[in-house]
């Protein structure tokens, strides 16, 4: 199985991705995390990135272009993968589109979580990640059993610095320029399904696993 997941920032991609990444056995390619880990790691691409990324905006493409060629080019995604957060312009649509065709692979789908702008804040701003596992929580929608802790790992939650309530605007406008395109892009291709994000993440989930089965 081969999906794009898209949608705005806080509609809902990386907590799905994970269910569904169980669900079908594929990995979990989050552009976004691997970029947080590099910037962790202070790797040339991580100080290259975070500027970026610390202001909201995206990255330069050829950054995560060659960072996603080289992740699908691996073994574990023989049997398909989940992107998260890939492709983000139109130009980095078009690369993947060349690197599936050298892969001599097809996608089967892309699912798009719809979300409205006032709903997107509320999440992006209650968002709560693990330091150690990346688990994602919500202060609100999905607190964890003990406060400021994760309950998969024990590791301290934190608050992302780009889910500050101006960074957070700016992701959402970036989205608009830059990504909705998209959805244009692969809805001519016969690829796009658009899936509400509203509703609790269990019902989001069935309705997504509803295109593919
Ligand atoms: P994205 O990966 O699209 O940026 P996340 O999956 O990180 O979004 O979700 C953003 C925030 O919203 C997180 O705090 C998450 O716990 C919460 N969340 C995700 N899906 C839902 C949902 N269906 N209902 C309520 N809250 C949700
Ligand atoms: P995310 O975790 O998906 O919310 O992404 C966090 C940040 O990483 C974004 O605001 C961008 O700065 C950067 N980023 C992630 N994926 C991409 C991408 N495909 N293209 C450009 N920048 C990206």
């Amino acid at each position: 199985m081969r999906i794009i997941l898209m949608g705005p920032p806080g509609a809902g991609k990386g907590t799905q991705a994970e269910q569904l990444a169980a669900r079908y056995g594929i990995p979990h390619i989050s552009t976004g995390d691997m970029l947080r880990q590099a910037v962790k790691d202070a790797t040339p691409m991580g100080r290259q990135a975070k500027t970026y990324m610390d202001s909201g905006a995206l990255v330069p493409d050829d950054v995560t272009i060659g960072a996603v060629a080289e992740r699908l080019a691996r073994a574990d995604c023989g049997k398909g993968f989940l992107l998260d957060g890939f492709p983000r312009t139109i130009a980095q649509a078009e690369a993947l589109a060349g690197i599936l065709r050298d892969l001599g692979v097809a996608l089967n789908g892309v699912v798009d979580i719809e979300l409205g702008s006032e709903a997107l804040i509320e999440r992006l701003t209650g968002r709560r990640v693990c330091r150690r596992c990346a688990a994602t929580y919500h202060i609100a929608n999905r607190p964890p059993v003990r406060a400021g802790l994760c309950d998969k790992c024990g590791g301290e939650l934190y608050q992302r610095g780009d889910d500050s309530i101006a960074t957070a605007r700016n992701r959402l406008d970036v989205y608009q320029k830059q990504t909705q395109p998209l959805i244009a892009y692969y809805s001519q291709a016969g690829l796009l399904r658009q899936i509400p994000g509203a509703a609790d993440p269990e019902s989001v989930f069935q309705a997504i696993c509803a295109v593919f089965e």
